[in-house]
């Protein structure tokens, strides 16, 4: 009787030790099962108030969750996604007061504590750096120096396909454009650099009818760079040569390239072309973008923009037309701004003063109406002309009539002034643009030094012409 007594309270004491243990370091069952229920309890009063449309007070009740788990919220599927759709406006509402208070933490604050919801969302997104940028800018400096500004064509997105002698424009491509990999690699060289995208309207402005350089204000230590992107309408003579077919938009409203006459994987693209590439590197660098900066794309209008046909002469034009501006507007709205680079790409010296005003009537008509007003002027081939002896030329009239206020140019050396250079009357603000392609690469290096190392950015893989040539 005394052994089995022992027994008993040794079996006890070594239960109460294990359940001492066992409680410290785990949930015991009855903890789970209560843990379970609080979780139900919250999941239940979540979905009540959502039917009382009480989104607010939803999203807080979700707060709750110690961990709260994304996976449980797809789970219950309808009712939270309802919850995460109709939130959103009210979230970008209150952060919005917040910004418009000029408390940029506290909207930051907010945005934050309810990105978790909103991981992949380009409007949320977007406010989050733009509070980021407004608490950085109390910290501007003016800046004084030279405003670099390069600019290149459309990628090739196809590298050995572009470059293949049996290619007839290969040699085309390869004086004129660059390749993927050398855009990645000099963007990676213009951040190490300390340059920053900034937008090209905010380098100047007009002041009553003159237009004028404008000062900026930059965060320390960093360097204004605009980049542009010429004839960038696809055109059908290039289908098929290693360009890709055209910009468009997928099915989450981000923007991807689309190439027919490839395999069905690499069909659209996300990693071939100028624009998905610098939307990808500034998500990973958003210091390379000032405010939101992007790119310029310069457009003609002879044979659409972007890869669509929007001219009037194509029959579908119409169509063509309805698509090209759902991806400009989304391009807009991530701070790409439009450049006119002519409508058909004329040479200066050959056309005549009336030929001149077609073509400018055909871009306003044609591509106006797309992209909306711009006032940069981008002309083929570099070729301008401002001054017809000690007048200003028919030509240049037409444009200073249609809206335009900075011309810009093509040159190696920055050039950013009022022209006529040597005369008392300097009216019109011009800027020049570094080229960059095969031939630039391979020849002018010293004056790409500041920005990048020419050999370094060569695809010697993919170019047919050995560097030193
Ligand atoms: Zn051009």
């Amino acid at each position: 009787m005394k052994e089995i007594k022992t027994i008993l309270i040794t079996s006890y004491i070594c239960f109460l030790i294990l359940l001492f243990f066992t409680s410290t370091t785990f949930c015991t069952p009855y903890e789970i099962i209560e843990k379970d229920l609080k979780q139900n309890e919250i999941i239940m009063s979540t979905i009540k108030l959502i039917d009382n449309k009480e989104y607010k007070k939803a999203i807080n009740n979700l707060e709750q969750f110690e961990n709260l788990d994304m996976l449980l919220l797809n789970y219950n599927g309808s009712k939270f996604k309802e919850l995460i759709k109709n939130y959103k406006e009210i979230l970008i509402t209150e952060a919005n007061k917040f910004t418009e208070n000029g408390d940029y933490a506290f909207a930051l604050n907010l945005l934050n504590s309810k990105v978790k919801y909103y991981k992949n969302d380009d409007n949320i997104t977007t406010l989050i750096n733009y509070n980021t940028n407004q608490i950085k800018n109390k910290n501007l400096v003016e800046y004084n120096g030279d405003i670099e500004h390069l600019f290149t064509h459309c990628l090739l997105a196809f590298p050995e396909k572009a470059l293949n002698p049996k290619n007839p424009l290969s040699k085309d491509f390869d004086r004129d454009c660059i390749t993927p990999t050398e855009f990645k690699k000099i963007l990676q060289s213009l951040y190490n650099n300390n340059y920053v995208l900034v937008d090209i309207n905010s380098v100047y402005e007009n002041v009553n009818g003159t237009v004028k350089k404008k000062t900026l204000y930059l965060p320390p230590n960093k360097k204004p760079l605009i980049f542009s992107f010429d004839d960038c309408n696809y055109d059908t003579k290039k289908k098929n040569k290693g360009m890709v077919d055209k910009i468009i938009l997928d099915r989450n409203n981000n923007i991807a390239t689309y190439t027919s006459k490839i395999s069905i994987k690499k069909r659209i693209g996300y990693d071939n072309e100028f624009i998905p590439i610098l939307e990808n590197f500034v998500k990973t660098y958003p210091d390379f973008s000032h405010n939101g900066a992007k790119g310029v794309i310069c457009l003609t209008g002879y044979d659409g923009i972007l890869g669509y046909r929007t001219q009037k002469s194509n029959a579908t034009s119409k169509y063509e037309i309805e698509k090209a501006t759902k991806v400009v507007n989304r391009l807009k709205e991530l701070g790409w701004k439009f450049a006119c680079h002519s409508y058909g790409h004329y040479h200066m010296k050959e056309i005549s003063d009336m030929e001149f005003s077609k073509e400018l009537y055909n871009w306003q008509n044609e591509v106006e109406p797309i992209i909306g007003k711009t006032s940069i002027y981008v002309y083929p081939y570099g070729e301008w002309e401002i001054m017809d002896n000690d007048k200003i030329s028919y030509k240049h009239q037409q444009l200073l009539d249609a809206g335009f206020e900075l011309f810009c140019g093509v040159g190696a050396k920055n050039f950013y002034n009022y022209m006529p250079f040597n005369s008392n009357n300097k009216h019109t603000l011009f800027m020049d643009r570094k080229p960059i392609d095969g031939q630039t690469l391979r020849t002018f290096g010293k004056y790409y030094e500041h920005l990048f190392n020419t050999e370094e950015i060569y695809d010697h893989t993919n170019r047919t012409i050995p560097f030193r040539s």
